[in-house]
């Protein structure tokens, strides 16, 4: 079985439904085909100030919503990045085979520090596309699953591996993004320019999973739609109508060239009014399945401490091979 590997932060507690159309659900479905490592990338969420009760509280919050999306801990490794303390210790070589010039070009990084300049942005914060690659390359994944504002860093890691099995022999194996197009970016609802963002996007403009679903509705039906009342699909053109046609294929299985018929002469409105029931569908079960796991602490830290245990066995062997390729002495 190929091996794919991915993450998502616990910031902001609640999931947003970008998160869950670009990465999430395909994680779903690549546990009964791949063996499946996903984390809760504890360690990334650091790279921004967080109050620790509510980074517990939100990391606890974050497995819960997995669980509730699909994951299966018998189909797929669950765990928390942190329990699995190899993360850090891989990065910190891999921050020594990664040119700063090359850090530097990360749009990411340029993105998230816009706002507060350099100087309040932390080394962290620079450097988590680095623990990215060390993520990645501990278990040896074949296919990344994320969403496109990701490729970027799957490049990095691409560069970083070859750079090292170049130098040190066949090491890691050189993974490939998993990015579906339909769902690669999904748009921020007042402003279709930019993704949907836990950190960025305006209240507004963001989806979360786990809001009341009478305010999810009211988000869906107040989006930013584009000049023109003709349904159709024309991400330059028509990048709100666009959003909306994609999001709606995608959680109803209906095609947009369906949709684009089921609309034609209907109008914005109506579209927009039956895209939120399709949403608050999907959402109310969620919603009570993520309360339901939060209700049982006990039930997710047995899953996190299995998967971590599980985690620990492939990310160890890596990481003593590395240790040994570039001359660490062994502990004994
Ligand atoms: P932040 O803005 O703080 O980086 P985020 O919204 O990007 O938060 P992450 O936890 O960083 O959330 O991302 C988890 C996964 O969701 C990643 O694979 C990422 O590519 C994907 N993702 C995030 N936003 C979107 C989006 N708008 N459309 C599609 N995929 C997305
Ligand atoms: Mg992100």
């Amino acid at each position: 079985r190929p091996r794919v590997l991915s993450g998502i932060q616990p910031t902001a507690g609640s999931f947003h439904l970008g998160n869950y159309l670009g990465a999430v659900r395909q994680w779903v479905s690549l546990q009964e085909t791949h063996d499946a490592f996903y984390m809760v990338v504890d360690l990334h969420a650091i790279t921004v100030p967080q109050d620790p009760e509510e980074l517990r509280r939100s990391s606890r919050l974050a497995v819960a919503q997995l669980l509730a999306a699909g994951l299966d801990p018998e189909r797929c490794t669950l765990f928390v990045q942190s329990h699995v303390p190899e993360h850090a210790q891989l990065a910190w070589v891999m921050n020594c085979f990664t040119g700063f010039g090359e850090a530097s070009r990360m749009t990411q990084f340029k993105d998230k520090s816009a706002k507060q300049g350099t100087e309040g942005t932390t080394v962290g914060l620079f450097a988590y596309p680095i623990l990215q690659v060390a993520d990645i390359l501990l278990y040896h994944a074949d296919q990344v699953p994320v969403g496109e504002d990701q490729r970027q860093h799957i490049e990095l890691t691409r560069d970083v591996a070859a750079r090292f099995n170049g130098r040190f022999g066949e090491t890691f194996t050189v993974p490939a993004p998993y990015i579906l197009k339909e769902t690669a970016k999904i748009y921020d609802l007042q402003d279709p320019a930019v993704k949907m963002s836990k950190s960025a996007s305006s209240p507004k403009g963001i989806i979360w999973l786990l809001d009341e679903p009478k305010k999810t509705a009211k988000k869906i039906r107040s989006a930013v739609t584009d000049t023109g009342t003709e349904v159709r699909y024309d991400p330059e053109g028509k990048p709100g109508v666009s959003n909306l046609l994609g999001i709606y294929s995608t959680l109803t299985g209906r095609s947009v060239a369906e949709l684009e018929q089921a609309y034609a002469g209907k109008g914005y409105g109506a579209l927009k009014t039956e895209l939120a029931d399709v949403v608050v569908d999907w959402v109310t079960p969620f919603r009570t399945r993520t309360e339901e796991y939060m209700g049982d602490p006990e039930t997710l830290d047995a899953i996190l401490a299995k998967g971590a245990e599980k985690a620990r066995a492939v990310a160890a062997e890596t990481l003593a091979d590395v240790y040994d390729k570039v001359g660490f002495l062994p502990a004994k």
